[in-house]
């Protein structure tokens, strides 16, 4: 079976690419899995333009088929912020809990209906070949006043997708796959592969 390299280090993100792409004929491997401790630098302003640069330089390193998922959350409030920068929103090592943080007290005092953010997912599939597929997702909710929920990863706890206040964090996987930014860009990205694949 051919296999796709996964250009992160993210476990949370490993994991869902790994379920939402469970049907097609690739293994999915991650870097940490096949021991290449490469890090390329997100220096792009842009989530498409990050995926491009990861997803490129990866395949060059591996000499394999690689996709690369740059993801974010835009909060309305604060201009599009973290956007690109959210992995590293609290400082370059944050932790999920200190961006988290971060972005909560940055909205302290602000109210409900002020709070609309969304998530964005652009994915890279880049081939030794030089084919490149592309694809996008977007997930829109508000950012809840308290972390809540255990699943997930990153900003999971404090995105809410519903007037009930659940987010991300509370939902089983399958749901917020269904739900999410990577799953809406994934499940795109699936199509591509399968029109591709009927044809040859
Ligand atoms: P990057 O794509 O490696 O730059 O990192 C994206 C960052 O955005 C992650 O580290 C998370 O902080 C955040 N993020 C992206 N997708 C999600 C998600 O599905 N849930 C929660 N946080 C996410």
């Amino acid at each position: 079976m051919d296999r796709i390299v996964v250009a992160t280090h993210n476990k949370g993100k490993v994991r869902e690419i790994r379920e939402i792409l469970k049907d097609i004929p690739f293994e999915i491997v991650s870097l940490d899995e096949i021991g290449y401790d490469i890090y390329v630098e997100e220096d792009q302003p842009t989530f498409e333009g990050n995926a491009f640069k990861k997803a490129i330089e990866t395949m060059k390193h591996t000499g394999e088929i690689t996709i690369a998922d740059d993801s974010g959350l835009e909060v309305y409030y604060l201009n599009g912020q973290p956007g690109v920068c959210s992995a590293r929103y609290a400082g370059s090592d944050a932790t999920d809990e200190e961006n988290i943080a971060k972005l909560l007290n940055a909205l302290k005092g602000v109210p409900k209906e002020s709070r609309h953010a969304v998530f964005r997912c652009s994915i890279v599939m880049a081939y030794p070949n030089g084919r490149i597929l592309k694809s996008e997702g977007i997930c829109k909710g508000r950012i809840g006043f308290t972390p809540r929920g255990s699943g997930g990863f990153g900003y999971d706890p404090i995105f809410v997708i519903d007037d009930k206040g659940t987010t991300f964090a509370q939902l089983e996987p399958d749901k917020k796959n269904k739900l999410s930014h990577r799953g809406k860009a994934l499940r795109q990205l699936k199509s591509l592969l399968e029109d591709i694949y009927k044809e040859s």
